[in-house]
């Protein structure tokens, strides 16, 4: 059988693409020696897959095409992102919308597509042994790990119940982690069976200690993959080439065949979100093209819970900046005692900062990042990646002035312009259009920061 017969398993493909993306050094050996660097890696892939790509560096090799043709669909695709039909809370489903269309305009495509993943992230412990220096959210030192004892299982049970009772089924769209690592709780599995008790799913985990214990994850994925049938829930940080070796040598390439490897190693041609740590390493920064200056890695939109703190954080993902420097808004922070009390706690932001309709009582104003250009006949609002165009009516072009001073409720706009359009409706639709598409300042925005 000659190499363009043979096709690889995914699971070698997979690992080959592994090293590639994490060891500088691979591709030239490859150049090299085809063959013998494929042996020397116990990798089963045919050269013709990959050499009509070999002189092109690797963040240019079209790795859409070559996973399409190793497993006849695209990998980035089969990750899931949040099911609006499961949101039952109509409050919250109108914001996470609005939420949407925002990070829509503020971030490049692919990555704006990925940053609606979970509607709440649960940290099992305070802190993080990992220690990476590119920590996007700059964990402490592990502090506290939240065991799960019969007070704890009380609350945590608690809590998930709350949360599907308030929010729907789509509140099993979580983590069980955030600035923390799940595998540094010795019960996150006991965790996760209720997780799945109650939403039917497994919380995504991704954890730097993957190859620690290897039976450990290995029982890991074994329970996620056999009750959920959707393997690409777990997954390993890799944060050096040593750490990658390890991995591959303590687990076949089978083993990992639905084990996501996040390569986070400094050599790895991945990207660092220019947020948390990295915005605090001075002299050996790694160069610019390493770092994604408005990428994120916050992909939740809705509740960040440190269960030992008893904390809730609203939030979603915002390019970073001095003001947002971990990459998402913090719209609110409060704390609990119980789980009626997160109950209570979770209607009350929801009420506090969550309107279906635009609100009436409020000041409406356009948002601060976008670029508002007035027409003869009314006005453009531009992002990056984005361009919103409201045209057709002379009043427009005033109603968009009005609204970049940010002096009026809509009370106010309706009486300024009531002599001037024959239809009384006109305006208040207008703003609610501009609401809905998320362009107007929400109610809370900026209350807080990063810090609280
Ligand atoms: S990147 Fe992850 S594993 Fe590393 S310190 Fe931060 S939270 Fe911990």
């Amino acid at each position: 059988m000659t190499d363009m017969e043979s096709s690889p398993s995914f699971a070698h493909y997979k690992r080959f693409k592994e090293i590639l993306v994490a060891d500088p050094g691979f591709l030239p050996d490859l150049r090299q020696d085809p063959k013998g660097t494929l042996a020397a890696h116990f990798l089963s892939v045919p050269v013709a897959l990959f050499a009509p790509h070999l002189s092109l560096p690797v963040r240019s090799w079209p790795f859409a095409d070559i996973d399409r043709r190793v497993m006849g669909t695209d990998w980035r695709h089969e990750i899931p992102g949040v099911d609006e039909s499961a949101i039952i809370n109509p409050r919250f489903k109108a914001w996470f919308r609005r939420q949407q269309e925002r990070i829509r305009g503020q971030f490049v495509k692919p990555h704006a597509d990925l940053l609606n993943q979970v509607l709440f992230a649960f940290e099992l412990s305070v802190g993080c042994s990992g220690g990476c220096d590119f920590c996007t959210f700059s964990a402490p030192s592990l502090e506290e790990v939240f065991r799960y004892t019969e007070k704890n299982q009380h609350l945590w049970r608690g809590i998930l119940i709350a949360a599907r009772e308030v929010i729907g089924p789509a509140a099993g769209f979580c983590t069980g982690y955030w600035a923390t690592d799940p595998f540094d709780n010795p019960d996150y599995e006991k965790f996760c069976r209720d997780a799945h008790a109650c939403f039917g799913r497994f919380p995504k985990t991704t954890t730097i200690k993957g190859q620690v214990s290897p039976p450990r994850s290995l029982e890991f994925q074994k329970m996620v993959s056999e009750k959920q049938g959707i393997p690409t829930f777990f997954g390993f940080s890799v944060t050096s080439l040593d750490m990658l070796d390890r991995i591959h040598s303590r687990f076949s390439p089978e083993e990992l065949e639905f084990i996501g490897l996040a390569l986070n190693n400094p050599e790895a041609s991945t990207r660092y979100s220019n947020t948390g740590r990295i915005r605090e390493l001075t002299g050996e920064k790694p160069g610019e093209e390493k770092i994604y200056l408005e990428g994120t890695s916050a992909c939740l939109t809705g509740f960040l819970l440190n269960l030992p703190r008893r904390t809730i954080r609203l939030i979603s993902p915002c390019p970073p900046s001095e003001a947002w420097p971990f990459g998402y808004l913090v719209f609110d922070s409060v704390r609990f005692s119980d789980p009626p009390d997160f109950a209570r706690r979770l209607e009350w932001l929801i009420a506090e900062h969550m309107t279906v309709d635009r609100p009436s009582e409020q000041i409406l104003r356009i948002r601060s990042d976008l670029e508002l250009t007035l027409l003869e006949d009314g006005f453009e609002l531009k992002t990056p990646h984005l361009k919103h165009t409201f045209t057709g009516d002379p009043l427009l072009r005033e109603l968009g002035r009005s609204l970049a001073t940010g002096s009026h409720r809509i009370a106010d706009l309706e009486e300024k312009f009531i002599l001037y359009t024959a239809s009384p409706d006109f305006i208040s639709d207008t703003v609610r259009r501009l609401f809905e598409a998320g362009l107007l300042v929400e109610p809370g925005n900026g209350a807080t920061s990063n810090d609280d």
